[in-house]
């Protein structure tokens, strides 16, 4: 079965048609950038809560605002936007009702960066466990300031052409994890202006790999992070704005400690905004590195395949969750067809197995290809690999290894986002799901990860998604 391709089915046949006549005719490209805030604004009558760690965490002040970064690319046939949103992770309704009110795009895609010190927009992270965090004013916000960003970014469209580079910075990632296993490459499209002699850049596209957690549980001051120092980084250096996405960081890969000391030789404390602005500032110098190495590349014709699936909700913490209201979440009854749409359980049947309903999409960008996955894919799941042999402590060792992005994707030049129009968690390989005794490396208990995991065939489905998407008959 083809995936579903909704209103821009018409498109993408058309599209189609062009890519197998070679590409000659493709129109060149425009681009166009711009970026809103969408700090909340800390009022003494109504808590900001904090996602991310805990439960109770109340916002206590602004550090530097949070942003939705966009680009706006257009082929002359057809127009996308992408998006970085300093969030923890919008759902895909809030993405929808962004998309609702651009409907001259063929294809919007809002990732959010899995910033640990923004509000919460999923629900978990109220004042107490039992009690949802989210402030519906606060996602109007985000869907009105994230529209006005492309709208701008779209008001500067002009002509364009695009260099992509990668970098390896493996020293900037640690996976809390075992196995220790990395995406440690940072990917870059620089995107410069055809317009006069010399090519100026217009923007960045950065995508690296870790999650926005510099600053710690502690911190209450609300901060895009490390990204903050990145991205001021970067625009200082080049001049143009930056859109900035989170990759496969799942596993979970953060900023390793120990990285940097002061000017008398102390090391530089963790958890602490100087640590969090060394850190950006490196990821800014591996960034200029890939800018450096980048060669031009092909950005139209533009084309976007999307899949709506459906992913079964089997971690009791979210369905207790769910029952109680924390998480609001739409569920269907789970078909065990995860391109099936159960009905809308009533009464008893809500005790039976639900599923989630998310979007997977692949963006054919040229020579480009952007892998749109809706959570935290583990690093081992971009190059599979996976655990090999498998350990004999695992849950399900005899389980199929998922397909990886790279071979879904087969392009060189790629860009994976995580995140990506949704948040359902970890997407673990399904054979090193450890959740029983006896545990995988000898360890006396189970490591973080699938607690926070829909189902142990999430990365399955989403993989397979993500293969038919990219497949050619699906274009
Ligand atoms: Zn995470």
């Amino acid at each position: 079965m083809v995936p579903k391709m909704k209103p821009i089915m018409q498109w993408l046949v058309v599209a189609s048609i062009a890519v197998h006549a070679g590409n000659s005719d493709a129109q060149p490209l425009s681009a166009g950038f711009a970026s809103a805030d969408v700090t909340p604004e800390l009022r003494d009558d109504k808590p900001v809560w904090l996602a991310g760690y805990g439960h109770g965490r109340r916002a206590t002040g602004v550090h530097d605002p949070l942003r939705s970064r966009a680009v706006v690319l257009d082929d002359g046939a057809h127009r996308i936007a992408i998006v970085g949103v300093d969030s923890v992770g919008l759902q895909l309704a809030t993405v929808r009702r962004i998309r609702e009110r651009l409907t001259n795009f063929h294809y919007v895609l809002v990732a959010s960066t899995h910033d640990h010190e923004a509000p919460d927009v999923i629900g978990i992270w109220g004042v107490t466990p039992l009690q949802n965090g989210v402030d519906p004013e606060y996602l109007d916000l985000v869907v009105e300031r994230t529209v006005e960003a492309v709208r701008a970014a779209e008001g500067k469209l002009s002509p364009a052409a695009a260099k992509y580079g990668t970098t390896r910075e493996p020293r900037l990632l640690r996976d809390s994890r075992l196995p220790k296993v990395l995406d440690d490459v940072l990917r870059v499209v620089v995107i410069e202006s055809t317009r006069g002699d010399s090519a100026k850049p217009l923007g960045l596209i950065v995508q690296w790999n870790c999650h926005p957690e510099a600053l710690g549980s502690r911190n209450t001051t609300l901060t895009a992070d490390f990204v903050a120092a990145t991205v001021a980084e970067l625009e200082r250096r080049y001049a143009c704005p930056v859109v900035y996405v989170s990759g496969a960081l799942g596993g979970l890969l953060a900023p390793p400690g120990g990285l940097y000391r002061d000017a008398s030789g102390k090391p530089v404390p963790g958890s602490t905004f100087e640590y969090a602005e060394l850190y950006g500032r490196d990821v800014a110098a591996a960034a200029a590195r890939a800018v450096d190495a980048a060669s031009p590349l092909q950005l139209v014709p533009i084309m976007a395949t999307t899949e709506q699936i459906y992913v079964p909700v089997e971690n009791p913490i979210y369905r207790m969750a769910q029952t109680l209201g924390v998480l609001r979440r739409e569920c269907f009854l789970w078909t065990g067809d995860p391109r099936q749409r159960g009905k809308v359980p009533e009464g008893d049947e809500r005790k039976r197995p639900a599923a989630l309903e998310t979007e997977v999409g692949v963006l054919r960008l040229g020579e480009l290809s952007v892998a749109c996955l809706p959570g935290e894919l583990y690093p081992e799941l971009v190059y599979g690999h996976v655990q090999n042999p498998v350990d004999p402590g695992a849950d399900f060792p005899d389980a199929a290894v998922e397909p990886p992005v790279t071979k879904a994707l087969p392009q060189e030049r790629l860009l994976i986002v995580g995140l990506a129009n949704d948040e359902i968690g970890y997407l673990i390989p399904k054979r090193q799901w450890d959740q029983r005794p006896p545990f995988c490396y000898g360890r006396r208990d189970s490591q973080y990860g699938e607690i926070n995991s829909c189902s142990c065939d999430a990365a399955a489905i989403v993989l397979e998604s993500l293969r038919r998407c990219a497949s050619p008959t699906a274009r």
